[in-house]
């Protein structure tokens, strides 16, 4: 913890003495001593370079030059070990620094250079337009203050916890602007060799707002898209292929979970004469009424009303048992025959279904057709026996 907070002092006292052009390095321990040499006696006038050094408590020595230590390349060809001096900051940029700023500067892309605790130490001047603040804004902040503070956490683990897979994909994050609003953003995180002079990982913010913005509308409008191919327009209802769907979805689970799985089948009575006298239109304002009135009561969560075909509905009752779906095909089937049609032609017209009903414990090997057919050879019966009834075959 100590060592910690003299290394951040350091670190700072190096980027202040930096701008004066001194150079602030760390040798590594006492024992290391000899390459202090490198650097080279103090001198007198401004030619020569000047040196001071004094050891730390912990047995390391400081030493300040005006003078840069020899790059550990030059140390190895010397046939020297290489220098275990940490060059915490240049003093003046070299071709490297200028390329590396150049770069960065003109990218559209922010760079941000880090330390290991994620304090910022260089930003590029996409700061601007990516977070609308300057790079000298950022001092002293930290790479998780330019996130939106849901995506923190998430952003620190996936990329700076020892699991972290820095680099392999790049991620969309939720950047914190200025003015409080936030940016989606691709973020990529590399980390950078040790005595880099940059920091510790280089972090790439690169603007994917609008692709995020129109995937998300994408996203939308395939769900859109996606219940208008499963609803029937007229009812609002389901529509067939969705009825299919839940009911072979419903049978396998009453299979696995050996409940039963109750179905009505529902018939408008005497339809095609109501269509003949009033005409096709008024014919679907009684199609969409019976519709209502039988989702209206049709309320249970998992239970489903569905437009089967025509002026045909279905029900389908998970869980419920014969007793359970006749009792809801009789409350239906008086709802209807109630139903105030007042509204639909002057005066109303009566408004009559037949309901089939079926239900049964489902067995390996049969199937939902099964059901389905059971059910219609009641509605069947029940047309049969003089409508508005509702029938179950024994
Ligand atoms: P039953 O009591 O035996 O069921 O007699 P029904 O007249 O209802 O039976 P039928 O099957 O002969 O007639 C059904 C009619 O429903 C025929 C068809 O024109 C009408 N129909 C089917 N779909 C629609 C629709 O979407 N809108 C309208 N307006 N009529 C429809
Ligand atoms: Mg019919
Ligand atoms: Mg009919």
């Amino acid at each position: 913890m100590t060592q910690g907070l003299i290394e951040a002092d350091l670190r700072s006292l190096a980027t202040l003495l930096a701008d004066f052009g001194v150079t602030l390095a760390l040798a590594g321990d006492g024992r290391q001593a000899r390459p202090l040499a490198d650097i080279g006696p103090a001198g007198a006038d401004a030619a020569t370079p000047r040196m001071a050094s004094m050891r730390l408590s912990d047995g390391r020595r400081l030493v300040v030059s005006s003078r840069e230590p020899r790059p550990p390349a030059a140390a190895a060809r010397a046939g020297t070990e290489p220098s275990p001096f940490i060059v915490e900051r240049r003093a003046r940029p070299d071709a490297a620094d200028m390329r590396f700023r150049l770069l960065a500067e003109h990218s559209i892309d922010l760079i941000v250079a880090v330390d290991a605790d994620l304090a910022i130490r260089y930003a590029s001047p996409a700061t601007a337009s990516l977070l609308g603040c300057q790079p000298g804004d950022l001092h002293g902040h930290t790479l998780a203050e330019l996130l939106a503070p849901e995506d923190r956490a998430a952003f620190i683990a996936r990329h700076f916890t020892k699991a972290a897979q820095r680099g392999a994909v790049p991620d969309l994050f939720r950047a914190l602007r200025r003015d409080g609003s936030t940016l989606w953003v691709e973020a990529r995180v590399a980390s950078l060799p040790p005595g880099n002079g940059l920091g510790d990982y280089l972090v790439t913010f690169r603007d994917a707002d609008q692709r995020r913005r129109a995937e998300e509308s994408l996203g939308r409008m395939n769900a859109e898209l996606s219940a208008l191919a499963s609803t029937d327009a007229l009812t609002g209802l389901p529509n067939r292929r969705q009825f299919d769907a839940t009911l072979h979805k419903e049978w396998y689970r009453a299979l696995r979970d050996a409940t039963p799985l109750g179905l009505l089948m529902i018939d408008v009575d005497r339809f095609k004469p109501l269509n003949d006298r009033f005409g096709h239109q008024v014919g679907d304002a009684f199609l969409a009424c019976v519709g209502q009135v039988i989702k209206e009561n049709v309320r249970r969560a998992g239970d489903m009303a569905a437009r089967y075909g025509g002026e045909e509905f279905a029900v389908i009752l998970p869980g419920t048992g014969a007793a359970g779906a006749l009792e809801i095909a009789e409350v239906i089937r008086r709802a209807v025959a109630a139903a105030d049609t007042r509204a639909i032609v002057e005066g109303g017209h009566p408004l009559t279904v037949s309901i089939g009903v079926a239900a049964a414990v489902a067995l390996a090997g049969g199937g939902a057709a099964s059901l389905v057919h059971s059910a219609d050879s009641a509605l069947y019966q029940a047309k049969r026996s003089g409508r508005n009834r509702v029938e179950i075959l024994q």
